[in-house]
């Protein structure tokens, strides 16, 4: 399988595309954010740094990212083909990661508008054993029992950077910092953009991207 970035802001289904890619196909999901998240739920040295810049919907250092990613993408599961989930983030974590020597076969770009992003991200469940994500504000996406997994069955939790006020705030550094990124690949020719809000849609659009 092909290696993959996933470019999108905040609550445009980067994470839930790449589940479900990797549902179906043998690859790697490497969320950043999730790697982050696991690094303050197990307070690891790096937490309140971490959770600092978290809560206020700002871009972890540079530095550290480099090295939870250089870590990460040079373990052996990453042979099997890997799906980018939060990098790079801005034109710095793009350069470094060129000088990783990772081949990178598709950027994917995901484009939701602003209004919808904000009620998924205000309604957003997420279950923290299987990564499933539910909306208690769309119909279609809440989950079956209130607060339960459909999945797997566990208590469903809310990220505590899905407010209103520190969406706000991700939308503008991803508008900021890491929008740009989008034309450093598209000078490199292998950039593809969806602007489908059906994850179906998206999913289906995705794999002809992909030939698979
Ligand atoms: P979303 O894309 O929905 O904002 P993520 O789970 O990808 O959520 O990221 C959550 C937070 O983790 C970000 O707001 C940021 O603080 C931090 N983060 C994730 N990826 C990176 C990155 N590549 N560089 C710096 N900070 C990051």
């Amino acid at each position: 399988m092909k290696n993959i970035i996933l470019i999108a802001p905040p609550g445009a289904g980067k994470g839930t595309q790449a589940k479900m890619l990797c549902d179906k196909y043998d690859m790697v999901h490497i969320s950043v954010g999730d790697l982050l998240r696991k690094e303050v739920s197990e307070n690891g040295p790096y937490a309140q740094q971490l959770e600092e810049k978290m809560s206020q919907g700002l871009l972890v250092d540079d530095e550290l990212i480099l090295k939870i990613m250089n870590q990460r993408l040079n373990e052996e599961d990453c042979e099997k083909g890997f799906i980018l989930d939060g990098f790079p983030r801005n034109i710095n974590q793009a350069i470094l990661l060129d000088e990783m020597s990772k081949q990178i076969d598709y950027v994917i770009y995901l484009d939701v508008s602003k209004e919808t992003l904000k009620n998924r991200i205000v309604g957003r469940v997420i279950c923290p054993k299987c990564g499933s994500s539910f909306n208690t504000l769309i119909e279609e996406s809440r989950p079956k029992k209130d607060n339960v997994c459909d999945t797997c069955g566990s208590q469903l939790e809310k990220r505590k950077d899905d407010s209103l006020e520190t969406f706000e705030k991700r939308y503008d550094t991803y508008i900021k910092e890491t929008e740009p990124i989008l034309d450093y690949y598209k000078g490199k020719n292998n950039l593809y953009s969806i602007s489908s809000t059906d994850k179906e849609e998206v999913f289906d659009t995705i794999k002809s991207i992909l030939g698979v």
